[in-house]
């Protein structure tokens, strides 16, 4: 076994961390394991989950049900090849998507990451024109605030500032901008809000392939939550003026904003999704890019016939078997119940934090709680503010925000909202 010290020498020394310096790294805490919504770090000290591991582990961690589902998939097969070769962990998985998914919605790309599944769609969509001998349209709008993901077509509509555009200008495709829509969810609609989609639909369809956005709540590029009205809007201009629908659900899907997909608050069905993060309970890297009729047909009516993509651990049987279990587990706990619970209670605990100085927005939707500070919080004194109250939180940019896990009890989510309160005020004192 290695000590902590090791372990930290060794990561410090060599190992990139998210958005991070190799250099001067800000320090990390060891995990040693973890269980249910608490992870325990080296030292055995215990914090509460306020995020998911990033939306993604709904069900907690260590879950019996979903350590299961691995053990017995681990001894029949771990993986093998999806070029010409197919199983039942996939097929029962497609199955399980199919009932939770609009109808029209009917043909499946698994895919690794969630990254790589906006780069599928996107290809789907580049490849559907290409077919339709359209290959003129070939770019895409999307809306400000974004987030779609850091490889280089998912980070070309991510938002152009807090996705740091210019350091690859000379390289990055040039997509459409559009600004963020103006009305928030909750709020009357206005018409105006759908103007810009509207002029810049009108002027360049003909080179436009796709509208592509997070549907209601736009997530890692600012946890805003805009009015599902927009959708509606931006559905029917897309239908007008001949341009595919991709919505990503990546971090909505699955439950998380009160919905189990959040195109469900304003019906409208896109032509291509993306899911991935909480698809298979936290447990492995998986996603998937899901089409319609339309652009499969579409794709695959002219040469070469095929859509030209495949990744290596395609429908990965042990990550298909893992999901199916997640996925099973969503409706056994009742997810709508648990979620509607920690809507009410973030709701009511995380309101006082609107006195607090230098906060200027709480915002809740489904398990989602947000504040918003006036200034960039400083993540090297706040991270350790939190770990020393016990909880697991990892702001960024003006946002302290939190998506604990649907299995969260009440006492575990008072203690997770009361220090979040606690901490806010105090490095609000220090400001
Ligand atoms: C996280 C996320 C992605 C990227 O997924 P990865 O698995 O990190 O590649 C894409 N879109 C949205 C909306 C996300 O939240």
């Amino acid at each position: 076994m290695m000590t902590t010290e090791e372990i930290l020498q060794i990561d410090k020394e060599h190992i990139w961390h998210p958005y991070a310096s190799a250099t001067n790294p800000l320090p990390v805490y060891p995990v040693k394991e973890a269980k249910g919504v608490k992870l325990i770090l080296n030292d055995g000290r215990g914090l509460i989950d306020g995020m998911s591991s990033w939306w993604a582990a709904v069900h907690g961690y260590n879950h019996p049900a979903l350590n299961q589902a691995a053990l017995e998939q681990l001894k029949r097969m771990s993986h093998v090849m999806f070029g010409g070769l197919t199983h039942e962990p996939a097929a029962k998985l497609t199955q399980q998507l199919l009932q939770m998914l609009p109808p029209s919605l009917s043909k499946i790309f698994f895919c690794d990451s969630g990254s790589v599944s906006v780069e599928v769609a996107m290809k789907m969509a580049v490849q559907y024109w290409y077919a339709c001998g359209k290959p003129g349209k070939y770019k895409f709008v999307t809306i400000r605030s974004g987030y779609h993901g850091d490889t280089w077509n998912a980070m070309s509509v991510c938002d152009p500032v807090t996705g740091m555009h210019t350091l690859f200008e000379n390289n990055l495709p040039r997509q459409i901008f559009i600004p963020s829509p103006s009305v928030h969810f909750g709020e009357e609609w206005s018409d105006e809000a759908i103007v810009p989609l509207q002029n810049i639909l009108e002027k360049h369809h003909n080179e436009i392939a796709a509208l592509i956005l997070e549907p209601v709540v736009q997530g890692a590029g600012g946890m805003r939550f805009y009015s599902p009205e927009y959708l509606v809007h931006a559905k029917a201009l897309c239908k007008m003026y001949d341009v595919l629908l991709i919505h990503d659900e990546i971090a909505t899907g699955f439950g998380r904003t009160g919905k189990l997909f959040a195109y469900e608050y304003s019906d409208t069905v896109p032509d291509i999704m993306c899911i991935g993060k909480a698809l298979t309970g936290g447990y492995m890297t998986m996603a998937a890019t899901i089409c319609n009729l339309r652009v499969a047909e579409g794709i695959c009516s002219a040469s070469p016939g095929v859509f030209m993509h495949g990744p290596t651990f395609m429908g990965n049987p042990l990550a298909c078997s893992i999901a199916s279990a997640s996925l099973s587990l969503l409706h056994q706990n009742n997810w709508q119940q648990q979620v509607s619970f920690i809507t009410k209670h973030l709701s009511k605990n995380l309101s006082a934090a609107r006195e607090i100085k230098g906060v200027t927005d709480v915002r809740v939707l489904g398990a989602i709680g947000v504040i918003e500070m006036e200034k960039p919080v400083n993540m090297e004194r706040l991270q350790p503010m939190f770990v020393e109250e016990g909880i697991w939180l990892r702001p960024f940019g003006r946002l302290i925000y939190t998506m604990p896990p649907f299995i969260i009890t009440p006492e575990e989510l008072s203690f997770l909202t009361d220090k979040m309160i606690r901490v806010v005020s105090h490095y609000a004192k220090t400001l």
